[in-house]
C-alpha cells in the first residue's frame, strides 16, 4: 500500500513502530498516555496473522521504560475468523509478552458479525491474564447489558460509540438513542466499573462524564478518556490540566485505509478538517 497521504497523515502516526513511538514520545511530555495500534483487520492469512502478532509483541518490548506499553489490538488480525484456536494461540502469546514488560492489551470490537466471539476470546484470554480489556459499542441494543455483565466481572472496558455501519436490529441509527446509550453504559461503569475508558471526542459526552463524576464524588483517578491521534488536541491539554488521565489512540502502519475512511465517513467535521490541513487554513 502506499504510504500514508498528506490526508491520512492528520489521523495515522505513520508507517512504522519507531514513527508511533515517536509520537508516543509527544505525548508523554504532554502528560498524556498512549494506545498503540498496529493497523489491519479480516486478515485470512496465518502467516499474516503470525506477522501481525509478532509486530505486536515487538512493539510493546520497544516502547521505551517510563512511557505506558499499552498497545489495542483487532482480533481479526490474529485469525479470529481463519481458527478460533490459532487466534487464541496468538493473542496469549502477545498477552504474555505484554505482562512480561508490565504492558496492557485493549481488545478493540469490529463489526457486530464479530462481537460475540471476540466477547467470547475475551473472556477465555481474561481466565489467565490480568492485563487485558474489552472495548464495547453503546450504538448496540445489546450493549447496556454487555456493561453490566463486564461489571460484574472486573472487566476493563473502553466504552465508544461504535464506528461499523450496522442495521437496525443490531443498533440504534439515530445520534440522540446512540448518545442516551452512552451516558446510561457510561453511567454505570464510571459508578462501578473497572477503571472504565470514556472514549469519545464528543463533548456532550465528555461534559456528561466529568459533571456525573463530580456529582457523585468519583474521583478523576479512577477513570480516563480517550480520544483518537489527530482529534481534538487542544481538548487532551485541556483534560490533562484539569486532573483528568487521558489516553491517545496512536495508529500506524501501512494498512491504514480502512481506519482513515471510518473516520472521514463518521464526521463531516473530520473531512473539513483533511480540507483545512490541505489549503493550510
Ligand atoms: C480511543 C478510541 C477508541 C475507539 N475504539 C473503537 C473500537 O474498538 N471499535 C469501534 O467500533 N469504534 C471505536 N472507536 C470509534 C468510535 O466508536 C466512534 O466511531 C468515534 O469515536 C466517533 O464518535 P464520537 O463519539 O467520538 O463523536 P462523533 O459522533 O464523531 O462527534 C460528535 C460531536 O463531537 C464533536 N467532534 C467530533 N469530532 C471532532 C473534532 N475532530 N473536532 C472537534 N469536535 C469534534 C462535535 O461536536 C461532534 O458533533 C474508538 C474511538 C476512540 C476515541
Amino acid at each position: 500500500m502506499r504510504p500514508p497521504s498528506i490526508l491520512a497523515r492528520r489521523f495515522v502516526a505513520g508507517e512504522t513502530a519507531d514513527t508511533a513511538i515517536a509520537a508516543g514520545l509527544e505525548l508523554h511530555a504532554r502528560g498524556i498516555n498512549s494506545t498503540f495500534d498496529l493497523l489491519g483487520e479480516d486478515v485470512l492469512d496465518k502467516g499474516a496473522a503470525v506477522r501481525s502478532a509478532t509486530a505486536n509483541k515487538d512493539l510493546l518490548r520497544r516502547i521505551p521504560k517510563g512511557v505506558e506499553r499499552n498497545i489495542s489490538i483487532k482480533l481479526t488480525t490474529m485469525g479470529l475468523d481463519i481458527a478460533e484456536g490459532f487466534c487464541f494461540e496468538l493473542a496469549s502469546g502477545v498477552l504474555d509478552t505484554a505482562r512480561q514488560v508490565g504492558g496492557f492489551v485493549r481488545i478493540d470490537m469490529e463489526g457486530s458479525k464479530h462481537t460475540q466471539r471476540t466477547i467470547d476470546m475475551f473472556r477465555q484470554l481474561r481466565r489467565s491474564h490480568e492485563n487485558v480489556g474489552i472495548v464495547l459499542q453503546a450504538y448496540l441494543h445489546r450493549t447496556e447489558q454487555d456493561v453490566k455483565e463486564a461489571i460484574k466481572r472486573h472487566d476493563r472496558v473502553r466504552i465508544c460509540k461504535g464506528a461499523y455501519k450496522e442495521p437496525p436490529e443490531m443498533a440504534f441509527q439515530d445520534m440522540d438513542d446512540i448518545r442516551a446509550s452512552y451516558r446510561r453504559c457510561a453511567e454505570l461503569l464510571l459508578e462501578k466499573g473497572n477503571y472504565p475508558a470514556i472514549a469519545t471526542h464528543d463533548e456532550s459526552l465528555v461534559k456528561h462524564a466529568i459533571a456525573y463524576t463530580r456529582d457523585k464524588a468519583i474521583q478523576p483517578a479512577r477513570f480516563e478518556f480517550q480520544m483518537l491521534y489527530g482529534l481534538r488536541p487542544r481538548r487532551w491539554d485541556q483534560l490533562v490540566a484539569a486532573g483528568y488521565n487521558m489516553r491517545v489512540y496512536v495508529p500506524y502502519g501501512t494498512h491504514w485505509f480502512p481506519y482513515f475512511y471510518r473516520r472521514l465517513r463518521e464526521r463531516k467535521e473530520n473531512i473539513s478538517f483533511v480540507v483545512r490541513s490541505l489549503f493550510g487554513g
